[in-house]
């Protein structure tokens, strides 16, 4: 159990849907990591806050109202509780740390601990056992105290679990990036230095790897240096200008990225913007991944499993897919929408319809994503259902509590429901989790993704849907650069090679791009060109689900970042 050489930090894990310590992408990001690490034999073992109240339920009334319902789960049933003990300094106070264990065991048996840091205890003040029960919520006082358990109690408590010579430090993004101080702190320990030192940053430097997962700057922690220090308390390290550089704010990004060998953005495109905002740092990239074996629905399964053996440990010969025969590719889709079609009209009586043509949107819903793109001109998108080709459109996506403006763009496509109901059918399917978005991503038709450029890093949903042979028609951004071949692998909803920091000014451009291509292409492509269509669905697996996984993605962090 000491031989792990790779820790993975992360304040969000998306392990299972009943385990709901997790919002979105990055936390569906780490579970797919800790799958393929798991899978390849990688030395790992995984850091994240227990969260014990969830994120939250979502319920939409019959208004299309989000209302938050706490997620609270049963931890007892599903994590073993360690012997470990740990604690960190709050504001002078001891806060008392347990850690709870969940291990991910890959196909072969090899298997990659979670550990979820608990607060929870007799020991700790009120408000201190409160601090790891709910995700991205409380402010910036609760945030920050969050982020000294993960960082540095999260170090911590991997020593007293007997985790002495981890190699690598990996931080999924700046909430973790505190975990540096404590490196530090050893090193000058373990020299037997009162200070730290230009050696001690070196060699602290070479065990840390910082990945970062979004342009959009709410996505990077920043803390006034007043509230650092009163939870902190006054370090050496303040002065340092290589460790912390901005005056008067404690800029998570900059941390990490100071203290790491190696940094990375997550698609091509996203490295580029992270170059170009970052000026100072190298920063590489390497473009995010999916789980296969854990996103590809049973259908598909089944036609993988009886047509290209081995597949799940060896993702990339899903290039193979090429040969299946179509007849069976449509077999196996079919069965997929079918479970879908089913769901939806048992949870919202909406009476839709297998054979219709039928588009898929799941997404956390924020403002980049414009969620409503799609509905920007609805005659124009009446006209197309009625005259291509008719259309039925499936929605989910939830808002953060604290998103008033979210939940507007909720209600909105709601309500959309009623108002074209005669045209085109349109759910709205609550509580966006794990399990629905295997559901969804799967069962479409077409995997709908309509971000604002360059604010998607990478996107992953699109990923999930093309390993179940489903094109995506997408902006050119994040992943879809690389995955896009027009016609062959998905469709392109507009130009690429737009700027950093444009406002949304080409929506209507964007809007009228999607429209043509459902009209013009995609449409008479699904109704009257089947076998045409399907060559794309088969594409869409060949090039894109053989590559964009993360067996790929861990691969390269173990060659570029972990242990080269
Ligand atoms: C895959 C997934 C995401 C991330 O999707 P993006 O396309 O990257 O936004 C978010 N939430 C859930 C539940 C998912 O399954």
């Amino acid at each position: 159990m000491n031989d792990r050489s790779i820790a993975y930090f992360s304040m969000e894990i998306a392990l299972a849907a009943e385990i709901p310590t997790y919002s979105g992408g990055l936390g569906v990001l780490a579970a797919d990591t800790i799958r393929s690490a798991a899978d390849l034999k990688v030395p790992m073992v995984a850091v994240t806050l227990l969260h014990r109240k969830g994120y939250f339920r979502q319920r939409l009334d019959a208004n299309g109202w989000q209302n938050d319902e706490p997620a609270g789960w049963t931890v007892e049933n599903l994590l073993e509780e360690m012997p470990g003990r740990a604690a960190v300094t709050l504001e002078g106070r001891t806060v008392q740390l347990r850690c709870w264990r969940y291990e991910v065991r890959g196909s072969g048996g090899w298997r990659v601990p979670v550990y979820f840091l608990d607060a929870n205890l007799a020991e700790n003040s009120a408000w201190d056992r409160t601090l790891t029960d709910f995700l991205y919520g409380g402010d910036q006082h609760y945030r920050l105290c969050q982020e000294v358990i993960l960082g540095i109690g999260g170090v911590r408590m991997l020593r007293a679990l007997g985790h002495k010579n981890i190699e690598r430090f990996h931080m999924n993004e700046g909430h973790a990036s505190l975990l540096v101080l404590e490196l530090l702190d050893e090193q000058i320990k373990q020299a037997g230095r009162p200070s730290i030192t230009h050696d001690d940053i070196d060699a602290v430097r070479k065990k840390c790897v910082f990945t970062t997962h979004t342009p959009v700057p709410a996505g990077h922690d920043q803390f006034p240096m007043d509230l650092v220090q009163s939870v902190l308390g006054r370090r050496e390290v303040y002065d340092m200008k290589d460790v912390f550089c901005c005056e008067g704010r404690l800029n998570m990004t900059y941390l990490g990225f100071n203290l790491s060998h190696y940094i990375n953005g997550v698609a091509k495109r996203h490295g580029e913007i992270s170059r170009l905002m970052f000026a100072r740092y190298t920063i590489d990239s390497i473009t995010n991944g999916v789980h296969a074996a854990t996103w590809v629905a049973k259908p598909f399964k089944e036609l993988y499993d009886r047509n290209i053996p081995g597949w799940e440990q060896e993702n990339f010969s899903l290039r193979y897919a090429l040969s299946i025969p179509k007849k069976e590719i449509w077999h196996a889709h079919g069965e997929a929408k079918r479970q879908l079609i089913q769901r939806v009209n048992r949870e919202t009586n909406l009476g839709m319809d297998a054979a219709v043509f039928t588009l898929g949107f799941a997404r956390r819903v924020a403002t980049y994503k414009r969620a409503d793109l799609l509905f920007q001109d609805i005659g124009r998108l009446k006209n197309i259902s009625s005259t291509a080709g008719p259309l039925q459109v499936i929605y989910a996506g939830k808002a953060h509590p604290q998103d008033h403006g979210g939940k507007e763009l909720i209600q909105r496509n709601f309500q959309l429901k009623a108002s074209l109901k005669n045209d085109i059918k349109i759910a709205y399917l609550e509580n966006y989790d794990l399990e629905l978005g295997k559901t969804i991503t799967s069962g479409v038709d077409l995997w709908l993704n309509t971000p604002q450029p360059p604010l998607e890093a990478s996107g992953t949903s699109g990923m999930k849907a093309a390993l179940n042979g489903i094109p995506s028609l997408s902006v050119l951004d994040g992943w879809w650069i690389e995955g896009h071949i027009e016609g062959v692998t998905g469709w392109s909803i507009g130009e690429d090679g737009r700027g950093l920091g444009a406002e949304d000014v080409d929506r209507s451009k964007d809007a009228s791009s999607l429209y043509e291509k459902l009209e013009q292409v995609i449409v008479p492509l699904f109704y009257h060109h089947r076998d045409r269509f399907i060559d794309v669905m088969r594409h869409a697996v060949a090039f894109n689900g053989s590559f964009f996984n993360t067996h790929r993605m861990v691969l390269q962090y173990v060659l570029k970042a972990y242990f080269e």
